[in-house]
Parts: C-alpha cells; sequence; structure tokens
C-alpha cells in the first residue's frame, strides 16, 4: 500500500533531537528514514525506525542511492558540526528535497542554512532556555512563544477570581490577554467561554501579545 505524498520523512542525524523527531513522527504515522553517520547510532536505532542507514549525508551520491531525493520533507538535526550541517543541508537542496527543516545552534548559523534553502529553521536550545526563564521567572507553568510576538502561557488565576465569571474578571480589557480554558490539577482542560466560572486552585491558559501576556504573569 503506498503512502500519501509527503509520507515518508528524512531524518539526518540520530542525536537527542534527530532522535526525538524520528520518533515523535513514527508515533504519528509517517514512514521514517534515519540517516547517520556513525554506525553504532545507526545499529542503536535499526529496529526503531521504518528504515535506517549508515551513511554521510553531505555525499549528495549517497543521499541519491538511499532515495531521499524523493521524499516530500528533510529535516537536518546536525547542531554541533556548523558546516556538516550547512552542506547537508545544501545538498538537499541540490537534490530537490521540497521541504527541508533544520536545526540551528545560533542565530548566524540559522541565517546560513535559511540561505542555503533550508525553508524551517528551529532553534531548540535557545528557544527552550527561553521557555524555562519564563517559567522560572515569570512565574508561568509552561510558555511557548510563536515568532510574530504572540504567546500562549500556562498561569495562575488571578487571586479572587475563583468562583466568579471569566466575563466578570476581564482579562481582556484589563490586561489585553484572551483566556482560551480553564484546568484544575488533575482533570481535564475545559474550553473558556465568557460565562465560564473560574475554579479554585485554577491555572488558566492565557495567549496574546508576547509582553501582555508577560506582564500579566509578572502581576499575578
Ligand atoms: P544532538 O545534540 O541532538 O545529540 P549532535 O549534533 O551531537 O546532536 O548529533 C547529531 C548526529 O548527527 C550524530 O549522531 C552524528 O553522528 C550525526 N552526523 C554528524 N555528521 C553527519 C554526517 N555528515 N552525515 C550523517 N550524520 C551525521
Amino acid at each position: 500500500e503506498k503512502l500519501p505524498e509527503g509520507a515518508h520523512i528524512a531524518v539526518i542525524g540520530l542525536g537527542r533531537f534527530g532522535g526525538a523527531v524520528a520518533e515523535t513522527l513514527l508515533e504519528l504515522g509517517y514512514e521514517v528514514l534515519g540517516i547517520d553517520a556513525d554506525p553504532r547510532i545507526v545499529q542503536d536505532w535499526s529496529d526503531r525506525l521504518t528504515q535506517v542507514a549508515e551513511a554521510d549525508a553531505t555525499d549528495e551520491e549517497a543521499l541519491r542511492q538511499l532515495g531521499v531525493h524523493e521524499f516530500g520533507r528533510a529535516v537536518v538535526a546536525i547542531g554541533t558540526n556548523l558546516e556538516t550541517s550547512v552542506l547537508t543541508v545544501l545538498t538537499l537542496t541540490e537534490i530537490g528535497v521540497p521541504e527541508i527543516w533544520a536545526k540551528a545552534t545560533s542565530v548566524k548559523h540559522g541565517k546560513i542554512l535559511s540561505s542555503v534553502g533550508a525553508d524551517h529553521v528551529v532553534f531548540p536550545e535557545s528557544e527552550m532556555g527561553e521557555r524555562v526563564g519564563h517559567m522560572i521567572s515569570g512565574r508561568m507553568l509552561d510558555y511557548i512563544e510563536f515568532d510574530d510576538g504572540f504567546a500562549i502561557a500556562k498561569v495562575r488565576a488571578p487571586r479572587g477570581a475563583a468562583g466568579r465569571t471569566l466575563a466578570d474578571i476581564g482579562l481582556r480589557t484589563k490586561w489585553g490577554v484572551t483566556v482560551v480554558g480553564t484546568k484544575r490539577p488533575g482533570e481535564d482542560f475545559v474550553y473558556a467561554r465568557p460565562e465560564t466560572v473560574v475554579p479554585d486552585n485554577a491555572v488558566l491558559i492565557v495567549a496574546g501579545d508576547t509582553a501582555k501576556v508577560e506582564a500579566y504573569a509578572a502581576e499575578n
């Protein structure tokens, strides 16, 4: 049975980051070809992915032999060696992979990856560092910032909010943030409606402008 176009994804570099990407894609139902230059890593992954191959991903011929030029998407998860990461993205561009994702370790690294053809560049270390910083200092329980200055955070409900409705506590008017949902520990997430009553010990999922979400969390 043939999978739909794009259901085959190549993950290049099976370190901690690439390994997590590959496992997640597999769980989501994709066919994953893992490629790594290190034979021990290839051995470790051999019975966990759809297919695993030992190859130098900067070698165009090696990638063609593995059929990577026919894949809809590839992820370059080589982080520590800048030259190898850049050459791999360039090779994927040259063999015509339509959608290339790549991990960068610095802003400049990210710019180079984009300039040689990466369509999506991610910065796992710095993004996770920012999140943890917000979680430690900003009194947020979780935090995700999108690249357009928009954030979603899990925060404590304001003091005295328990038993009142979201319309009544008016976080949008007061703080410019929108409540997306409420949650009590161990219970399911409830979608926010104006008439939703804030339970005791509730956490709120709020969304909005990064600065406004931060201001809310700092003051509540
Ligand atoms: P992490 O920090 O996520 O563990 P690393 O950058 O340390 O990432 O590891 C990336 C992986 O990429 C390693 O397993 C390494 O063997 C692999 N790798 C490095 N160079 C190449 C290459 N030219 N071709 C294929 N795989 C490579």
